[in-house]
């Protein structure tokens, strides 16, 4: 078990783009991942991760007009221990609006598209493990396509999602990939703890990735210093920037 990898501004993107293990990633398709009829489940620790990791994804799938759902198990409320101005009570409230909003300029059909909050705790995903792992069972079909965070993302809410979703998509026969977010911090570029050979990159093209870099915008609460403390962003530039490429990595 890794000691808090979320420290410092983490490996920058030149250094990833150094990286040859990730130039040799092989390519996929939105079609190739989420075949026609299937339904695409994304299953998102807190509201961001869903932007974060597959706000390229999510807009080709709806481009290709997939059915989706998604599920955000927390509120994100626990991003600002300490702080007098995001309280968890106001950070609650703020969070899922600024999902709502960031979902908004992906050019989702919001309408059209089923967003269930599940109310776990956030930061304490894997004291509720197994209680996840039914409510996901609550959603999820053989003939979905679950996407959720990577089960060694180096984040205990990220882990805890990426084993229950997977435990629950294999319960009911479903395709399941995992998407990593903080491991762009944490690992190295030729980081042999990535599982290089299940990675597939998404291609973007310039307008989606726009749009996403455009969205990720709405997450004033993460992407701004603590209004009374001054604390350093959550995201800070340099993680945006890694999670803002011309492509998405999925762990196929
Ligand atoms: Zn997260």
């Amino acid at each position: 078990m890794r000691t808090n990898p979320i420290v410092g501004s983490g490996t920058s993107l030149q250094a990833w783009n150094t990286s040859h293990h990730l130039a040799a990633v092989e390519t996929t398709s939105c079609a190739e991942l989420v075949p026609p009829g299937a339904r695409a489940v994304i299953i998102s620790p807190h509201p961001d991760d869903e932007i974060l990791g597959c706000g390229g994804l999510l807009q080709l799938l709806a481009r290709e007009q997939r059915q989706i759902l998604l599920i955000s198990v927390t509120d994100g409320n626990a991003s600002h221990p300490g702080s007098r101005y995001w309280t968890p009570r106001r950070l609650s409230i703020t969070r899922p609006q600024e999902s709502a909003a960031a979902l908004k300029r992906l050019g989702l059909p919001l309408n059209e598209m089923k967003w269930v909050h599940g109310g776990f705790p956030d930061t304490g995903v894997t004291n509720h493990e197994a209680k996840l792992q039914d409510f996901l069972l609550t959603y999820l079909h053989h003939d979905d396509v679950v996407f959720t965070t990577w089960r060694d993302d180096g984040h205990s809410d990220h882990e805890a999602v990426g084993r229950a979703s997977v435990a629950a998509a294999h319960q009911v026969g479903a395709r399941v990939h995992e998407i990593p977010v903080w491991a762009w911090h944490w690992a190295s570029p030729e980081d042999p703890r990535i599982p290089w050979q299940r990675a597939r990159k998404l291609p973007l093209d310039q307008w989606t990735q726009a749009r996403k870099r455009h969205a990720v915008q709405a997450f004033a609460s993460q992407i701004h210093p603590d209004p009374v403390f001054g604390h350093a962003p959550v995201l800070a530039p340099e993680a945006l920037e890694r999670l803002l490429r011309a492509f998405e990595v999925v762990f196929v």
